[in-house]
């Protein structure tokens, strides 16, 4: 075989000049081609930049298989050129550049526009034109076939699915104005029957974001969605649709393309929805195999029926095409005419041309896409369709339908997938539980029930799930004694030893998993997780405390709020001597004062800030900045601290703080004689086994050995423990998901401290079960979709009693506010009684200075007259120093001191002369005219 390819540029092609090169080159080759090898016949296939690679192999496999029997002078060859994509121009010249070559067919193009312009030349030359694609406008020009399956046939098809599925509603995704043409027979058959259907564009902009018209379709809630787009997309759309929530187990997806199984579907097969796609080509066909091995000769998988089923359609027609075309030429009697030159620019054409073409369409053959056959106008009328579904373990087929007969179901729809002798398929299996609410249950009912109907529960609905995925069926039995199973002298007992007997396939209760049972029997993957926790009363309300007062602050708080309270204080006596300012003239009227007072005595600085503490006030007033400063702070300090406990006190009144007898397994063991609690957990169950079995823990063997030596303790029945929990001092050992059901339902019970460990609930089967896996992936597969949670909701929360106890959630209980809560505020008071002290040291160096210059004296002098008086506690009255006073600058002390006691018996002469308070019946004109008048002058 000889095989002639070159590329033509759209630029190339465009220009004259380049496309008589063309021409040129065209003939050289032709006539090499001819030279070398004798007469042969060109057959022509035109392939665009983007197509398929493997569309070219299939071209040139089909035409070298063809040429095998055939000698040099019979052969075929294969001229292949590309073309750019949609560029009608193109594709005439090329065609035209063919037809001088004198092809006796052509295969191809695939892009719409350039189909109609090779169709064009070649309906006016009379030549075979065989096209692969699906046309929205099938062509009814003479020379052209078309091996892509009759638009309304696969309309047919389609609704044939719809029919056989019952949808009375559904969505149509397309991608552009191909797809939806595509199916457009689809929306005029809903439009005549009366379905409903929503048409949506996947992707108006082409951005490759479909998530808003699939949040769109999730809002309608319609279930039943065909897809139609290209096949690159298809992977991204279904990632998306997943994002979206559109997978699961309510949805079902067709899609009409036919390569769709040609892409990996893999991810989507745990979805759980109901996938269905179609194909012509038949994966397990030998022949497909065949062909399929050498067209991915590089890449073969070991799998023979792999390789076939990463064929695409496409490629699979242009082999047949070209086959049944060379098959029909070899079969031609004047077959030595064939192959004239023409002219575009002529009028003349091929003589051959149609009786190929009517030969074609009146002819019969199998190939890789099934039967090939054609009616009158070139449509391919005869084809297989295989409907598959995406189920776990893969693809498989579950109908066939074909253009004659219609559909032939072979599977089930939604029959579980078969795999091998673990599949659990109309079996029937005996399944033991036990009496334990909530997982096996009587059912109440009026009549009389018989059979698996007698009970109810989470395990019988959790079984009825997993027998609806893998098609078992199943027979209730009841364990008797109620007790799951352990080993009692070398021999199991209970369910687990009713499994390994052989009398039950499956046990199923609140079996946990253990080492040594797991060793007894298979476990299926858990489905409930769970630890040991306690069962027991909820804490009874302490009585009321004589220092309840106290409760708002914790002790640190008022340690600190004391401490605060003495610093201030002291911060004010201190602040108050420093401060000039706060040193006033007793006698307003009196401008030269011999002396000064000073209202910070040490007494009035602690009644000052007790009376700003208690909120009640005092009538000392500060004067100078650094003194109204702190005090602000301090009323600040107290507004928020007086706020909060007030506040946390209203909540110690409203609540009832509880006493805990223990909180967790250590206090309880410490606590247990104090308070007289007794405790235990189900005789041989798993809980007794964990602390039997937890060597390496002194507390857990300390337990251990007390339910060894208290069977009265130990209850047969978790019913019965629950009982003794609710009636006595009883801490009930038991599983957490089993005290979750009970505190549901007995109010007054609570759960205590954390979970001890961690395990899980699976279903026992006999050792080596081949259903172990299949029932795990079941349990996983419930799991993901939340029907176990939902199960789990109805029995724990909701049914039997349920979510009585939800309303008594326990009495939020008042904690004291400790330093914590509070602390911000004391930093607040401290900055601000710094500040006070850095200002107050300001106004002191000032009035050194200011001193210093009035009374003439240094300010050496100044200061140490000044510190002086500061230190002299006991005094709260300080002379003025002046050029008067600097003379008596030796005898300041005895001067003050004198002073101080004239004041005095000044103030006592005046209050027993009766004068009023406001001062004005006062000699001198006297204003230290309150009743603080006596704090100040009476010094500590
Ligand atoms: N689930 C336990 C078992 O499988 C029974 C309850 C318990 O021991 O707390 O034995």
């Amino acid at each position: 075989m000889v095989t002639v390819s070159w590329w033509v540029s759209p630029s190339q092609a465009a220009d004259d000049q380049s496309s008589r090169t063309m021409i040129i080159r065209l003939l050289f080759l032709s006539i090499c081609c001819r030279l070398a090898h004798g007469q042969g016949f060109n057959i022509a296939g035109l392939f665009e930049e983007d197509s398929n690679e493997l569309n070219v192999k299939a071209f040139e496999l089909a035409i070298e298989r063809a040429n095998q029997n055939k000698d040099e002078d019979h052969a075929l060859i294969t001229l292949t050129v590309n073309i750019p994509p949609e560029n009608p121009f193109v594709a005439m010249n090329s065609t035209c550049s063919l037809t001088k070559q004198g092809i006796i067919g052509v295969f191809g193009p695939s892009s719409l526009s350039n189909i109609h312009a090779v169709q064009a030349v070649c309906d006016a030359k009379e030549i075979p034109h065989v096209l692969s694609k699906w046309m929205s406008e099938p062509t009814k020009l003479g020379s052209s076939l078309n091996f892509y399956p009759h638009p309304p046939l696969l309309t047919k098809a389609y609704i044939d699915f719809i029919q056989e599925w019952k949808w009375t509603t559904f969505t149509i995704l397309y991608e552009d104005d191909e797809s939806l043409l595509r199916l457009s027979g689809l929306i005029l058959y809903a439009k005549e029957t009366g379905v409903v259907i929503t048409v949506e564009q996947l992707d108006r902009e082409g951005t490759g974001n479909y998530r808003d018209t699939l949040k769109k379709i999730r809002r309608t809630r319609q279930k039943f969605i065909i897809i139609d787009c290209r096949i690159d997309n298809l992977i991204d759309i279904l990632i998306q649709c997943q994002q979206i929530g559109l997978m699961t187990h309510e949805y079902n997806y067709f899609i009409t393309n036919l390569d769709a199984h040609t892409r990996d579907l893999s991810p989507f097969q745990w979805s759980q929805s109901n996938i269905t796609g179609i194909r012509m080509i038949n994966p397990d066909s030998a022949y497909v195999h065949e062909i399929s091995k050498e067209i991915f000769a590089d890449q073969v998988d070991e799998d023979p029926s792999q390789t076939a089923s990463r064929l695409e359609t496409e490629t699979a027609l242009i082999f047949d095409a070209v086959y049944m075309f060379t098959d029909i030429i070899s079969k031609m009697a004047d077959i030595e005419t064939f192959g004239v030159p023409l002219d575009c620019y002529q009028s003349d054409s091929w003589v051959h041309g149609y009786s190929i073409v009517n030969f074609l369409k009146t002819s019969t053959y199998k190939g890789l896409t099934g039967p090939i056959e054609f009616n009158n106008e070139g449509f391919r009328s005869t084809f297989n369709l295989q409907i598959y579904e995406l189920r776990e373990g893969g693809i498989t087929t579950v109908a066939l339908w074909n253009s004659s007969e219609g559909l032939n179901i072979t599977k089930k729809f939604d029959e579980p997938l078969e795999l091998g002798k673990d599949s659990m398929r109309n079996k029937t299996f005996t399944v033991i539980i036990s009496l334990t609410d909530p997982y096996g249950m009587n059912k109440e009912a009026s009549e009389q029930l018989v059979g698996n109907d007698r009970y109810e529960g989470f395990s019988i609905d959790l079984i009825e799930e997993l027998a609806k995925l893998e098609g078992f069926n199943y027979t209730f039995v009841v364990q008797a004694d109620g007790k799951n199973g352990n080993k009692v002298n070398g021999q199991w007992t209970g369910m687990i030893g009713e499994v390994m007997a052989g009398r039950a396939d499956m046990a199923i209760t609140d079996l946990t998993i253990t080492s040594d049972r797991a060793e007894a029997v298979d476990f299926t993957s858990p489905f409930m997780n769970l630890g040991v926790s306690i069962l027991f009363q909820k804490p009874t309300k302490a009585p009321p405390n004589f220092f309840s007062f106290a409760e708002p602050f914790a002790l640190d708080t008022w340690i600190a709020l004391a401490v605060a309270f003495v610093i201030v204080s002291l911060s004010f006596f201190l602040l108050g001597r420093i401060c000039p300012d706060e040193w006033t003239n007793p006698y307003p009227c009196v401008e030269e004062p011999e002396f000064l007072i000073n209202q910070f005595s040490l007494a009035n600085s602690v009644w000052f800030a007790t009376g700003a503490m208690l909120q009640q006030g005092s009538e000392i007033a500060p004067i100078a900045i650094p003194t109204r400063l702190v005090s602000g702070v301090w009323w600040f300090f107290v507004l928020i601290m007086v706020s909060s406990y007030t506040a946390n006190l209203a909540s110690f009144l409203v609540t009832e703080n509880h006493v805990e007898l223990f909180t967790d397994v250590k206090s309880l063991l410490e606590n247990a004689d104090k308070y007289g609690i007794r405790y235990g957990a189900k005789a041989n169950g798993a809980t007794m086994d964990f602390f039997e079995k937890s060597t390496g823990n002194e507390l857990y063997q300390e337990i251990a050995k007390y339910m060894r030596e208290h069977p009265e303790d130990m209850p047969n029945d978790n019913k019965v423990g629950v009982t003794m929990a609710e009636e006595m001092r009883y801490a009930f050992f038991m599983e957490s998901t089993t005290i979750e059901y009970t505190i549901q339902r007995h109010c007054g019970l609570t759960i205590v401290g954390d979970r001890l460990d961690e395990k899980g609930y699976g279903i026992a089967l006999k050792k080596d079960s081949p259903y172990r896996t299949r029932l795990s992936l079941a349990i996983l597969k419930l799991q993901t979709s939340g029907e176990i949670e939902k199960i789990r909701k109805k029995w724990w929360e909701e049914r039997k009693g349920g979510g009585q106890c939800t309303g008594a959630a326990d009495d939020p209980s008042a904690t004291p506010l400790d330093l914590q809560n509070v602390e911000g505020i004391f930093y607040v008071t401290i900055f601000g009684t710094v500040l006070g002290m850095v200002l107050v040291l300001f106004e002191f160096i000032f009035n050194i200075f200011r001193v210093a210059k009035k009374a003439k004296v240094s300010i050496f002098q100044a200061l140490k007259n000044e510190i002086k008086f500061f230190l002299k506690f006991n005094s709260n009255v300080k002379p003025v120093l002046d050029a008067r006073s600097e003379e008596d600058e030796d005898e300041p002390e005895d001067k003050s001191e004198a002073q101080s006691e004239s004041l005095r018996s000044r103030s006592k002469s005046e209050r027993s002369k009766g004068t009023t308070t406001n001062g004005t019946t006062r000699p001198y004109g006297f204003v230290i005219s309150s009743p603080s008048l006596d704090r100040l002058t009476e010094s500590p």
